[in-house]
């Protein structure tokens, strides 16, 4: 039905995950994105010819494509929650928004020409001194409070969402090994469409660039700009997010003192802060959490203080097994862990910290898809009931169910 990539005599897979159509011509992608200048008329072309691109990972549905131009330059993105419409390697491919917390959320995040625009509770200008205790508590992403406003993200809501933009809750076999160098590049590329409170996320958020020793000295400029800009004229002084993995988390004669993996620079915060948030996320600073590889990722609001340094008003965190895949405990990322060594493509449903109840895993390479449950507490009410109700759920909907009650050995996970 479509022309046939040009020059190209090898066989043409019954999928043809990677290769996008713009306007009349299939191209591959990872052409487009090496050299993005060649392509421009074509992305001209599809854009006043078509509208949109299309991509050519399914053969059984067109899944279109957004074509965005900033600053003279092209680029696909995802069409607005359109990406479980992509087959699960295809790297656009993003979670069902029934096993989504955005979709709680759907009064925060507003989609535009651009991108996404992010509400996040949280101000980011503040005046005097820090924003008042009353106000920062009732809107803490960090703490255990279930849900802050539906037309607003916390924190946590905002880790959860870059983590899905990205693609980085989502496994497929065909996905090599992920470092943060990949987590950072992945993320830098879904950022570039986002604001968060009206400015351009990408000028707000720091992601703690992947170390690399020749360009140690030039990132170590950048962070100390990206801190100077913190301060505000007069009164008004901004706040930046910090995204990154913890190394470590060490006393201070004044509090702590946190390390992140592949900075030199530390950010700091109170004890108080630490205490509330070591509460808030047990399962990320538990002392399993440091075993196996286990990683702590953490989305930190920051200030600069008077002497300079950079100082934690709050954070969300985050547990993730060895290929940043997240976790909601130590047995999930045994799980995670597990079913990434047994060849499964899966999806890891993030909950943006909005009460929805999800699957701890949807398996995405059976028909239809498999849901998993990790039953790892025993003896609490609360945990047995929301055991119970899960389980009605997925029998009354007829879903299939893969179980672990970890006091087992782990069940089958080939497909
Ligand atoms: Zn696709």
């Amino acid at each position: 039905m479509y022309p046939t990539p040009k020059g190209d005599a090898s066989p043409i897979p019954a999928s043809k995950v990677g290769q996008v159509r713009l306007a009349d011509r299939e191209v591959a992608i990872a052409d487009v994105r090496r050299h993005p200048g060649r392509y421009t008329s074509l992305f001209v072309r599809a854009r006043s010819e078509v509208g949109h691109a299309v991509c050519l990972c399914r053969t059984d549905n067109v899944v279109r494509l957004v074509i965005r131009c900033r600053s003279g330059r092209y680029h696909l993105a995802n069409w607005p929650l359109g990406g479980h419409g992509h087959a699960p390697d295809c790297r656009w491919y993003r979670s069902p928004s029934s096993v989504s917390g955005l979709s709680d959320y759907a009064g925060a995040f507003s989609t535009t020409d651009e991108g996404t625009s992010i509400h996040l509770s949280t101000p980011l200008t503040v005046c005097g001194a820090s924003a008042p205790r009353g106000e920062r508590s009732k809107h803490q992403a960090g703490t255990a409070s279930p849900v802050t406003g539906r037309r607003s993200v916390g924190l946590l809501a905002l880790l959860h969402f870059l983590w899905e933009s990205a693609r980085l809750n989502v496994w497929h076999p065909q996905d090599r090994q992920r470092t943060w160098r990949t987590c950072q590049v992945l993320l830098d590329e879904q950022v570039g469409d986002c604001w968060v409170n009206g400015m351009p996320l990408k000028d707000t958020l720091w992601i703690v660039p992947a170390f690399q020793r020749h360009h140690a000295d030039r990132v170590s400029s950048a962070w100390q700009r990206y801190l100077a800009q913190l301060t505000g004229p007069g009164r008004a002084r901004r706040r930046g997010l910090v995204l990154g993995e913890v190394r470590a988390v060490e006393p201070t004669e004044h509090g702590v003192r946190m390390r992140l993996a592949h900075q030199r620079a530390r950010l700091y915060a109170s004890t108080p802060l630490m205490h509330r948030v070591r509460r808030s996320f047990p399962s990320v600073f538990s002392e399993l959490a440091d075993r196996d590889g286990r990683r702590q990722v953490v989305l930190c609001l920051i200030e600069r203080s008077r002497h300079g340094y950079a100082v934690i008003a709050d954070l969300a965190a985050m547990l993730t097994t060895d290929s940043y895949l997240p976790a909601d405990s130590s047995h999930e990322a045994e799980m995670a862990t597990a079913l990434v060594a047994a060849g499964r493509a899966f999806v890891k449903p993030l909950h943006y910290n909005g009460g929805s109840v999800f699957p701890d895993f949807v398996l995405v390479d059976s028909d239809p898809d498999t849901y998993l449950e990790v039953w790892g507490v025993r003896g609490r009410k609360r945990y047995e009931a929301r055991k119970r109700t899960k389980q009605a759920i997925y029998r009354e909907s007829g879903r299939t169910l893969l179980e672990w009650d970890v006091r087992d050995p782990l069940p089958g996970l080939s497909r």
